[in-house]
């Protein structure tokens, strides 16, 4: 019998202990109480698993798998997680502190990730191109790339993998998943599902440990075809320049620092609520978290009360319990990096209108009070850089264009928020923003079906949507000459 409280990796279709036998813990934010132990990977365990997810690649059975076949098994692990689905998000919940209720509904969707690619696995092909000379039969095919590691963050496991893991399926590529140290738990058991779906054994494979040690040596693998990433602009960076020189694919999909527009034609209580919601669910550690709030000077005192009176009557509590609102960090480290940034904001001149400080919340883990920020600019670093908390900063504006200025003066481009009633201006706004992502009296939407790009340090390459699927292609041009006449020599001008 295995000792569920210790985690191995998984390799070519099992549980694999990792090669230097060594281990670290997983913690619980919201109480500090130790969850499991987890393998921590380094180099060997990543060529165990590269080698065989590369054998698995080469292999008949997943590479002359019917592309329809393809399909069904992503059908069937979408079914599997849906059957699962309250194991992995109370598996979720005790790792990242997020409510449950929030892993609930992710859980409620995750399925559809699945089906969706389950239905594009069959729809995968090229075209025949007419060129000039119709004696030569000129086709395009889609090939798989071979092995892709995909590197998640802590804040929503498993949302994060499916964007990186059901499209590289779909392509007939084989994957390795190295999750978050901080959340190493939901991912391994979804490779467990991925093997009972029916994937042949070193088709999905998870090393899990950390960043400078699995993730660095995944990225650096001779084996390595593409590389997926989802975390922070510094990493993603470093992954940029480690598989520049080796010219490997790579998605990347790194912070953001999200500005949320509210004008004075917009309808007050929804743009309110679209603001806490931007920055305070998930208490703020969401890439997209709108971080950077503009109101139009006439409805920025209407704005700022309605926001500080439901930020301060936010329950702050145990991540599990349906009537918690806000919970933990995701670990103690995470609350520390907030406050410190409060602190600075305060510093450079801020005022703390609301929140402002770290509480246990009376159980003994890490929390941050939902807090905002008044008399801030775009030159503080509290308004530039990502926090990945709950504390936004509320900023007055004059007009349309000093808006758009504004929410653009930044070095990211992951996505925005516009507040208005007007519907040309909504446009308008819309085409003007440097951002990847824009919502319309609405903040947080997102599918599957839906493909999402970070602009400027946001990111590169696509997620979601039939556009993810060509970043795990190669796209082939195959030329047939279907004439019998003699191949000219090339020295002999035609007449
Ligand atoms: P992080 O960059 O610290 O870590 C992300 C992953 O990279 C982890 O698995 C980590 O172990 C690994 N890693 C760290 N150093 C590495 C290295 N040198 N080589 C290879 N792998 C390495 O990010 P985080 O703190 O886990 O996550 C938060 C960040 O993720 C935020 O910046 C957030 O905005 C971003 N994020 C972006 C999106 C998006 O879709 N754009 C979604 C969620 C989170």
């Amino acid at each position: 019998m295995s000792d569920p409280s210790t985690l191995r990796h998984f390799i070519d279709g099992e549980p694999s202990e990792p090669a230097a036998g060594e281990y670290f813990t997983s913690t619980n934010p919201a109480t500090g109480e130790e969850l499991y132990r987890a393998a921590r990977g380094d180099a060997a365990d990543i060529d165990r698993a590269m080698t065989a997810a590369h054998r698995a690649f080469e292999d008949p059975h997943w590479r002359n798998l019917s592309q329809t076949r393809r399909g069904r098994l992503l059908r069937r692990l979408g079914d599997l997680i849906a059957e699962n689905a309250e194991e992995l998000a109370r598996a979720e919940t005790l790792d990242n502190g997020k409510l449950l209720r929030e892993m609930r509904g992710q859980l409620a969707t995750l399925p559809e990730y699945y089906h969706y690619y389950a239905g594009l696995a069959d729809k995968i092909h090229g075209d025949v191109v007419p060129t000039s000379d119709r004696r030569v039969l000129n086709y395009t095919t889609r090939e798989p790339l071979g092995v892709v590691g995909a590197i998640t963050p802590w804040n929503s496991p498993l949302t994060l993998t499916a964007g990186k893991l059901a499209p590289a399926l779909c392509a007939g590529n084989t994957v390795v998943l190295k999750p978050s140290e901080y959340t190493s738990a939901s991912v391994l058991k979804l490779a467990g599902l991925a093997l009972e779906a029916g994937f042949p054994p070193g088709v999905v494979n998870v090393v899990t440990g950390f960043g400078t040690e699995a993730g660095q040596a995944l990225v650096d693998h001779p084996l390595l075809a593409k590389i997926s990433f989802t975390g922070s602009t510094a990493t993603g960076s470093r992954i940029a320049s480690a598989t520049a020189g080796r010219f490997i694919g790579s998605t990347l999909e790194l912070g953001g620092k999200s500005p949320n527009i509210v004008f004075d034609d917009a309808d007050i209580p929804n743009a309110a609520m679209g603001v806490v919601a931007g920055i305070f669910a998930a208490a703020g550690q969401t890439c997209i978290a709108g971080s950077r709030v503009f109101a139009h000077r006439s409805v920025y005192d209407e704005l700022l009360d309605r926001v500080c009176e439901r930020a301060k009557s936010i329950r702050i509590g145990d991540p599990l319990d349906d009537a918690t609102e806000l919970g933990p960090l995701a670990f103690t480290a995470q609350r520390d990096k907030v406050a410190g940034y409060v602190d600075l904001g305060r510093s450079e001149g801020a005022r703390v209108l609301t929140g402002g400080n770290a509480t246990d919340a009376g159980l003994g883990g890490c929390f941050y009070e939902p807090t905002v920020l008044v008399d801030v600019d775009n030159s503080m670093r509290v308004v530039r850089e990502e926090i990945f908390g709950p504390v936004v900063a509320i900023m007055p504006f004059d007009t349309e264009d000093e808006v758009v200025h504004l929410a653009n003066d930044t070095d990211y481009g992951l996505a925005a928020g516009v507040w208005t009633q007007n519907l040309s201006r909504a446009h308008r706004v819309a085409a003007r923003l440097d951002a990847g992502t824009v919502w319309v009296n609405t903040y947080r939407a997102m599918s599957p079906m839906s493909p999402r790009q970070g602009f400027k340090s946001s990111g590169t390459g696509v997620e979601h949507g039939t556009e993810a699927v060509k970043e795990y292609t190669r796209l082939k041009s195959v030329w047939i000459n279907t004439s019998e006449e003699p191949v000219a020599d090339p020295f002999v001008m035609r007449s």
